[in-house]
Formats: structure tokens, C-alpha cells, sequence
């Protein structure tokens, strides 16, 4: 049997380094990539088509969770949060 090398080949700079990191979406997972992000210095702009962030959980957010709330945040954000 034949294994495959699944170690990732190491990046080449890409001529784009000084642009942010684009985060289409400002939804739970948008807003936690935002939050890693900025917990490594790395410069982001979030895009979000909605009238806000979060637009999708506001058209639901009348409805409760099911999860509890240690489930939903991203260890990032609720550092950022405390
Ligand atoms: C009624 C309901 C209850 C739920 N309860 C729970 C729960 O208790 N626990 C749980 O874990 N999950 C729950 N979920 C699921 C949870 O809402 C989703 O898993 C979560 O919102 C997904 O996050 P996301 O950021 O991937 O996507 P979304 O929340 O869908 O966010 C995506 C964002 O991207 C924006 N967007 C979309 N397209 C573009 C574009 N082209 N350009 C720019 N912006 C764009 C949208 O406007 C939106 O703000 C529930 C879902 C529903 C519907």
C-alpha cells in the first residue's frame, strides 16, 4: 500500500502580502476568523452584503438557541469579549 504525503508544501510569499485578508460575510464564522485574525496582527476587512453584521441570525434571532452559549463563541472572540 502507497501512503500519500499530505504535508502541505511550504508558501511562497505571494505578491499580495500587503493587501488584508478579505472576510466575505460578517456572520459567527466571518466575525471569528476576524477575531483570530486580529489576535495575530494580521490586517482583515470584513464584507458583509447585509444591512448589518450578523444579518442572518437577525432575521432569526427571535428564536432561542439550542446550543449553549460555551458552544456558540469562538475561543478568540470571547477573549476579545473579556
Ligand atoms: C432558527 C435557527 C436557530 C439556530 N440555532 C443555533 C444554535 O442554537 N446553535 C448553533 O450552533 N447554530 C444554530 N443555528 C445555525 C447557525 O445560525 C449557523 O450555523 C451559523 O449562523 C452559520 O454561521 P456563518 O457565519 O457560516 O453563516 P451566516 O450566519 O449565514 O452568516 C453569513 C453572513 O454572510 C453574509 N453574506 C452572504 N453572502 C454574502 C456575500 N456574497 N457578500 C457579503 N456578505 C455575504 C450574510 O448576510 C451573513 O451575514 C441556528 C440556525 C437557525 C436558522
Amino acid at each position: 500500500m502507497t501512503l500519500i504525503d499530505l504535508t502541505a508544501a511550504p508558501l511562497a510569499r505571494p505578491t499580495n502580502a500587503h493587501l488584508p485578508v478579505a472576510i466575505i460575510g460578517a456572520g459567527p464564522v466571518g466575525l471569528a476568523a476576524a477575531a483570530h485574525l486580529l489576535g495575530r496582527g494580521i490586517d482583515f476587512v470584513v464584507l458583509e452584503s447585509g444591512p448589518s453584521v450578523g444579518a442572518n441570525v437577525r432575521a432569526w434571532g427571535h428564536t432561542r438557541l439550542f446550543s449553549p452559549w460555551r458552544h456558540l463563541v469562538d475561543p478568540a472572540a470571547r477573549r476579545l469579549l473579556e
